[in-house]
């Protein structure tokens, strides 16, 4: 069975290794196509990076999270001038204080727990634990 030449279509004698019109390799002809599979195979580009946090929906990293924060602020906001949200995080003498400056002001003390809530609300979680929490700071 002749061989079909692949590059002119000639036909060789089926134990010919090159072309006689062409030159061309004719055994040796699949075999070349191989060296760019490989280096493809190299040059693959390597998978995304894995994600971190994903699998456990990064609630690991809020271990120190007290998640007091937006109930202080709550607090604060809606019964500040009771010292409610001082006797929710601890702070019993600053909670007593606060109520009795309230009552001394008609209310006007409430204005420091207004305050108050606005800094715990542009707090991060963190930051109020490491501040209040931990840190233990009475006001503000
Ligand atoms: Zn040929």
């Amino acid at each position: 069975m002749p061989l079909t030449c692949p590059q002119c279509g000639a036909q060789n004698p089926d134990n010919a290794n090159a072309c006689f019109a062409c030159g061309a390799s004719i055994t040796g002809y699949a075999p070349m196509v191989q060296p760019y599979h490989h280096i493809n195979q190299i040059q693959q580009p390597y998978g995304q990076p894995p994600s971190p946090y994903y699998g456990t929906g990064g609630k690991e990293q809020n271990t120190m999270n007290s998640g007091k924060r937006i109930p202080s602020a709550l607090l604060a906001l809606f019964l500040g001038g009771l010292g409610v949200h001082k006797f929710y995080l601890g702070y019993n003498k600053e909670g007593v204080i606060l109520l009795l400056a309230s009552v001394f002001t008609c209310g006007a003390a409430g204005l420091v727990a207004f305050i108050e809530a606005i800094i715990y609300l542009t707090k991060s979680d963190e930051e109020f634990d490491r501040i209040y929490v931990q840190g233990r700071k009475g006001w503000f």
